[in-house]
């Protein structure tokens, strides 16, 4: 019988099937940062245990690193502490940690595909929802609780239960424009917030057989947003030509066959899936969310929905995000001011995100009420980045060129939103205090529309600002 990626992976990695349904998984790649890690060291030293395989672990330092300054301690206690926690615990229990000093730290979802390290046919987890974005290259990847991060430290397994699969389709051509963040966006949109609970979310069709890696890792990015723990596109010569060279891949005569087994665990044509969607990227428009969860978003063309155009069981959502995002239904969202422009994130904090907003920010300058920063996903970015001049490019259009780090996605550093400051962003999330202030409210778009939105200082259609001559 045929077999998806997700069969296969999963019996690749199955160790047994446990009475309680679940299957206990063998992790392939364990991810680790200064967030979620602490106490799940704390257990390992009471219960006196080792990190089982320490080099299938890597750590960084993301959420808390300040992004205006390399000094150290830093002046928030707390992060200080998360910091010296996790240098310790790395240094105790033989773990690689990619800090500042290395030249390699950044977002966790930047620095482990950039490195070589995610590979497809893997299992990963991290203490991280958003782990997701590594399933970009064909592995089942997915976030863990705290106390998953201490079993997988300890075992290097999981007791976890196999999802079920909906195949995703974007068929067509994305017109100019039409990013992968405005898919995502979109899928959610269509599918819900909740649609993928259950699942994993298989990405599929010619819009992402078409699209970079870095693209593929924003749509799997967001597969959480839409309630599926992993999501994942096939691995082929996208896949192969990316990890090729890379730090941590296979070298030399290793490589070949290791990217022929990577291509060998691709979905197997007549494969049976619990679910296909089907979608027609053609049409798709720039897309920005309006509410308090993602998949409460329009085309930039539209107006805040009413009401009763929700389900049943919507209605209440929608009316809260009316009142805490003061909409009147009805409202076009493109005009909508904004105070603050962030690009950035294990989104679109990557190199392609930055040259393209770096395109729209040489249309013009950042409107004076807008402030707008720009926080490159890693360090390799960064550096990456600067020898291209997009940092000056940036600079002469107004914008701050940060250092790396998570920054205002969860505002766990000084990045914060204030008071009920609007801000355009490229993040992945827009709860209710998502950016660091209580009644900050945040409206989600790709990095190119962010940097129009901090051109403009107020939400527009990228596409128009593209088409005006650059430096006007
Ligand atoms: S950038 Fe945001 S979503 Fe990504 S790992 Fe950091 S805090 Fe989490």
């Amino acid at each position: 019988m045929a077999k998806t990626l997700l069969d296969k992976v999963w019996e690749a990695h199955t160790v047994a099937e446990l009475p309680s349904g679940q299957t206990q998984l063998f992790i392939g790649l364990h991810l680790v940062h200064e967030v979620t890690s602490p106490q799940a060291f704390q257990m390992l030293r009471e219960l006196g245990l080792p990190v089982l395989y320490p080099d299938r672990t890597v750590a960084t330092v993301d959420h808390i690193i300040p992004t205006h300054t390399e000094q150290r301690p830093f002046d928030d206690e707390q992060a200080e502490t998360m910091m010296r926690e996790i240098e310790r615990n790395c240094r105790d229990f033989g773990i690689r940690l990619f800090d500042r000093a290395t030249g390699h730290q950044g977002i966790v979802h930047v620095i482990g595909p950039e490195m070589g390290l995610t590979q497809p046919g893997l299992t990963i987890a991290c203490g991280d929802s958003h782990t997701s974005t590594h399933g970009a290259f064909g592995n089942i990847a997915f976030g863990i609780g705290t106390s998953q991060v201490r079993d997988v430290l300890a075992s290097q397994c999981l007791a976890i239960k196999k999802p079920k699969l909906r195949r995703v389709e974007v068929s067509g051509a994305l017109p100019a424009g039409v990013y992968a963040k405005d898919v995502i966006l979109h899928i959610i949109r269509t599918l819900g917030v909740k649609g993928g609970v259950g699942y994993a979310y298989e990405y599929a069709g010619a819009v992402l057989d078409r699209m970079t890696m870095e693209e593929r890792m924003t749509v799997c990015n967001m597969s959480i947003e839409g309630g599926a723990r992993c999501g994942y596109v096939n691995p082929d010569r996208t896949t192969v030509d990316y990890l090729r060279g890379r730090e941590m891949a296979p070298q030399g005569d290793a490589f070949e066959p290791a990217a022929a087994w990577w291509q060998s665990m691709a979905s197997e044509p007549g494969a049976a899936y619990d679910d296909v969607t089907r979608i027609d990227g053609s049409h798709l428009a720039p897309v920005v969310t309006w509410g308090i969860n993602p998949g409460q978003a329009v085309g930039v063309d539209e107006r805040i929905p009413n009401a009763d155009t929700f389900a049943a069981d919507e209605r209440d959502v929608a009316q809260d995000a009316y009142e805490y995002m003061d909409w009147t239904p009805g409202t076009p969202i493109a005009g909508t001011k904004i105070d603050v422009a962030f690009i950035g994130s294990c989104t679109n904090g990557r190199l392609s995100d930055l040259r393209e907003a770096a395109r729209v920010a040489r249309h013009g300058k950042v409107k004076p009420h807008v402030k707008a920063i720009v926080v490159p996903g890693s360090q390799a970015v960064a550096r990456q980045a600067e020898a291209e001049g997009l940092d000056d490019v940036f600079r002469a259009a107004g914008f701050e060129w940060r250092l790396p780090g998570c920054s205002m996605c969860l505002a766990m550093n000084p990045d914060k939103l204030v008071g009920r400051q609007v801000c355009a962003s490229s993040s992945n999330r827009n709860f209710k205090g998502r950016q660091g202030s209580p009644s900050g409210r945040t409206l989600l778009m790709s990095p190119a529309m962010v940097a129009a939105a901090a051109i403009a200082g107020e939400v527009v259609d990228v596409r128009t600002l593209l088409s005006e001559p650059v430096g006007v």
